[in-house]
C-alpha cells in the first residue's frame, strides 16, 4: 500500500493530509497520480509545469525553500477534485489558498507563502510591470479575471511591503515560463532532496 492509499480515508474538504514523516512520497506520489492532466489550456501536464518551474528556480540558484515552493506552487489543483477546465466554467478555485493551507503542516512560510501568494504577485506583477499583462497566455489572462485581474494601487503597495513578495515574484516568473512543450528537465526524484529540507525542523 502506498502513501497516498494509507491516507485516503482521511480526506477532508482540502484532500487527505497523511502523517509527517511521509508527506513527500506523498506529495511525489500525488503528481504521479494526478499530475499527467493538462495544466489548463496550457500545452504541457501539471506534472511537467511543476518540473519546469522548480528547475528554473533551481537553476537560478534559488534555496531550497524556494525550489520546494516552485515545484508545488499548484498542488491546491491536485488537491482539490474539481477538474482541469474550471476556469472555463467561471469558478476561481483559489488553489493558491487551498495549496498553502494544505502545506502549512509540513513545511515553513519560506515554502508556503510565496505559493500562497503567487496569484497575488501576477495581480501586483500586471499593475507595475510595463508589458507584463500584454505577455501573459490566452489561459493565464482568462484565469486573471476570476483572481480580481491587476492590482489597484493601494493593493500593490501593501503587497510590496510583505515579507515574501520578493519570493513570490520570482516564483511567478518561473511560473508564468514553465509552459514550454518537451523541455527536458530532471524528474520529479530530483526534487525530493529540496523538498527533504525545506520541511518544518
Ligand atoms: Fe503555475
Amino acid at each position: 500500500m502506498d502513501a497516498s492509499q494509507r491516507v485516503a480515508e482521511n480526506r477532508g474538504a482540502d484532500g487527505p493530509q497523511p502523517a509527517a514523516p511521509e508527506v513527500v512520497d506523498y506529495l511525489l506520489d500525488l503528481f504521479r497520480r494526478r499530475g499527467d492532466g493538462a495544466y489548463f489550456g496550457e500545452p504541457v501536464s501539471q506534472t511537467e509545469h511543476a518540473l519546469q518551474a522548480a528547475w528554473s528556480a533551481q537553476q537560478a540558484g534559488a534555496d531550497a525553500p524556494l525550489v520546494a515552493a516552485a515545484l508545488l506552487h499548484d498542488v491546491g489543483h491536485l488537491l482539490h477534485d474539481k477538474g482541469e477546465s474550471i476556469a472555463d466554467e467561471g469558478v476561481d478555485a483559489r488553489h493558491e489558498e487551498l495549496g498553502a493551507k494544505w502545506l502549512r503542516r509540513y513545511f515553513p512560510p519560506e515554502v508556503t507563502e510565496p505559493i500562497h501568494l503567487h496569484v497575488a504577485a501576477k495581480r501586483y506583477l500586471c499593475a507595475s510591470e510595463a508589458g507584463y499583462l500584454e505577455k501573459l497566455s490566452e489561459a493565464s489572462l482568462q484565469s486573471l479575471k476570476l483572481q480580481g485581474g491587476p492590482f489597484t494601487e493601494e493593493q500593490a503597495r501593501e503587497f510590496r511591503a510583505g515579507p515574501h513578495a520578493r519570493a513570490a515574484m520570482e516564483l511567478r516568473l518561473w511560473d508564468e515560463a514553465a509552459k514550454n512543450p518537451g523541455l527536458k528537465t530532471p524528474d520529479l526524484d530530483h526534487f525530493r532532496p529540496f523538498l527533504q529540507a525545506s520541511l518544518s525542523k
